[in-house]
């Protein structure tokens, strides 16, 4: 993989962090200059994925565990983005990824996330094992830039 610029960072597994990670992707991006469409897909994006990890992954655990955040840019304007959490897994990764699917509908979650991801990137990978966690990897590439030349 041909690594443009990189960006790595865990957070401890608390709700008070998503906003650290959306602001650290918009800070990324700049250099990029991205639209103001595709910055707010992609802050979408980042908030869904750590907002999954720390309220499912890490549910019910003792101490708050870290969410990892790996972004990158690659050629051809393709932003990467990796979350990684430690968690508890995702048992039926097809299920999960159902639009209106939430295994937490008392908390008034919709089981949109994952449709978020999915429809705001070009690709989504998930990678999980029960009890070790889940990898979720996505792209999107970002149209032709608008920077002054
Ligand atoms: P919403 O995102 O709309 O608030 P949701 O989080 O339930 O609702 P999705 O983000 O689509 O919906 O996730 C679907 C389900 O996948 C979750 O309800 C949860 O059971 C499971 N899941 C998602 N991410 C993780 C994760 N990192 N670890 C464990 N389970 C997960
Ligand atoms: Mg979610």
């Amino acid at each position: 993989m041909n690594v443009l610029n990189e960006c790595r960072f865990d957070l401890v597994a608390i709700s008070a962090n998503e906003a650290l990670a959306r602001a650290a992707l918009s800070a990324f991006l700049i250099p990029a200059d991205p639209t103001a469409e595709e910055l707010a897909d992609l802050r979408t994006v980042i908030s869904e994925a750590v907002t999954n990890a720390i309220v499912h992954g890490y549910r019910g655990a003792e101490t708050p565990g870290r969410v990892t955040v790996l972004m990158r840019m690659l050629p051809e304007r393709t932003f990467y983005l990796r979350v990684t959490d430690k968690g508890c897994g995702i048992p039926d990764v097809s299920k999960a990824m159902e639009p209106l699917w939430t295994s937490a509908p008392q908390e008034e979650r919709a089981g949109l996330g994952f449709a978020i991801m999915q429809s705001f990137t070009d690709t989504l990978h998930v990678r999980t094992a029960p009890g070790r966690g889940t990898v979720l990897t996505m792209r999107r590439r970002l149209g032709t830039t608008h920077a002054a030349p």
